[in-house]
């Protein structure tokens, strides 16, 4: 395995001056100012360049790639749009197609600073084949992203009007246990350096399974030491359901069927009020905030200065193309820095603490020992190029990539200590091939959805 020496950064993320930095066997070997490259390294220039951690993306839904801007769903909230979009599409995204929008899903976040990926894959029904799920580990393997697959699913007809409305037939609880379990066994690995991770992740929690399913999930991860994961709060309608069916508040809800707690995180978390806040920081409840798909579909902004200061890990997730078209996880890193302070003035974010929530806080919510340029961390790191006109008169060097956020100019990403992005080009992917692949899929996937 080549062993790579990054030398002379201008700027390193967490360092007060510039630090070489060497890759071995997969981890950060050596850190040090006075750190010299031997016969056995091959160099990396990094001067103009400054390095962060990787991104660790906690929320995404690769299958929404191919559903970027489908015109019904441009100017509707979520449960419109899950109507118009996700649910409309999904049924008929075939193995093949799901193999295309995961590897173009994967491409959007490696370009943008991404070397882990938590993906929300909920494609899950009574009559699903196992080649489905398949294509998207297959999808990460191939562009070698750390991968976390947070295997969704409905285990009940469901609330929402997206799931009623559709032709789907969930799973029963058996079957997607047994399901899981072939996952759990063919695929995940706990080491701290893993790059395959199964998350157990009922797809919306109020609305896609009964208590007693959440229970029994709660009861299947924690036996196999398994993280959770489901959408919660995005909008009031969870709220709203919760009151209506279970006579209680949805905080108090997934407390309840025991969904709170170090090893459960939330996307979105929109709607949290001042005691659902206190209940997940008391239990060490995480976050996955994704500023850009609140905004796309009018969800409003989640509170996560208040939760950071009532002691919840705040992370970061893009949310899946469909309500994010830019999949950009820098974006959601400037947007994170610029939403709050809209709000709560010019000190409410600070770059550093950004880049921490889209990184550190990502891994540790996963147990990943990466998001951190320190000895022994998954050599997991991205050198931005400043070196262009783009970034001229940039004054704050570190700062760069995420003020300037879109474009990005990635020189080189390294996960795992193998290189994968070089000079902007995402390796192990041809672009004008995939770019071909997807307008296909596109037209083939309409085709489908037309006809059913
Ligand atoms: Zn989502």
């Amino acid at each position: 395995m080549t062993q790579y020496f990054i030398h002379q950064a201008e700027a390193v993320f967490g360092f007060e001056r510039p630090v070489s930095i060497r890759l071995r066997d997969g981890i950060i070997a050596d850190l040090g100012e006075d750190l010299a490259a031997t016969d056995q390294d091959m160099v990396i220039d990094a001067s103009q360049c400054v390095v962060y951690p990787g991104f660790v993306n906690t929320h995404h839904h690769l299958a929404q790639a191919i559903l970027k801007g489908i015109p019904a769903g441009l100017n509707q909230g979520l449960g419109e749009w899950l109507v118009s979009v996700p649910y409309q599409f999904w049924p008929h995204i075939t193995p093949d197609l799901m193999y295309i929008a995961a590897k173009l899903g994967l491409y959007e976040q490696l370009r943008s600073g991404v070397t882990s990926c938590a993906d929300h894959h909920y494609l899950y029904h009574a009559a699903t084949t196992p080649e489905l799920e398949e294509a998207v580990w297959q999808a990460a393997q191939d562009l070698g992203v750390r991968f976390v697959l947070c295997r969704g699913g409905a285990t009940a007809q469901g609330s929402h009007k997206g799931m009623k409305g559709s032709t789907i037939q969930p799973e029963s609880l058996s079957l997607a246990l047994t399901r899981m379990e072939k996952s759990y066994q063919q695929h995940h690995d706990d080491s701290a350096l893993s790059m395959k991770r199964l998350v157990v992740a009922p797809t919306s929690l109020v609305h896609t399974s009964p208590a007693e399913d959440l229970k029994a999930f709660a009861q299947w991860a924690k036996v196999r030491g398994l993280k959770r994961h489901s959408h919660l709060l995005e909008v009031g309608f969870d709220e709203q359901i919760a009151q209506q069916k279970f006579a209680m508040r949805a905080i108090d809800y997934a407390a309840h069927c025991d969904w709170l707690g170090d090893d459960v995180w939330f996307a979105h978390l929109v709607k949290a009020d001042e005691y659902a806040i206190q209940r997940l920081a008391q239990t060490g409840t995480g976050i996955a905030h994704c500023p850009t798909s609140n905004c796309r579909l009018g969800s409003g902004i989640a509170p996560a200065i208040a939760m950071e200061q009532a002691g919840m890990k705040i992370t970061l997730g893009v949310d899946g193309s469909a309500s994010s078209e830019n999949a950009s996880m820098l974006q959601e890193l400037n947007l994170a820095w610029l939403l709050h302070r809209s709000q709560a003035g010019p000190e409410a974010t600070k770059i550093e603490q950004v880049i921490r929530w889209g990184s550190e806080n990502g891994a540790d919510l996963l147990g990943l020992k990466t998001g951190q340029l320190a000895q022994g961390y998954a050599a997991d790191l991205v050198i931005y190029s400043l070196d262009s006109l783009r970034y001229a008169g940039v004054h704050s060097r570190l700062q760069g990539p995420v003020l300037c956020a879109e474009p990005a100019k990635i020189a080189y990403s390294f996960i795992n200590g193998k290189l994968v992005v070089e000079q902007g080009k995402v390796l192990g992917v041809d672009e004008a091939k995939l770019q071909q692949e997807v307008n296909e899929a596109c037209d083939d996937l309409i085709s489908r959805a037309m006809t059913h």
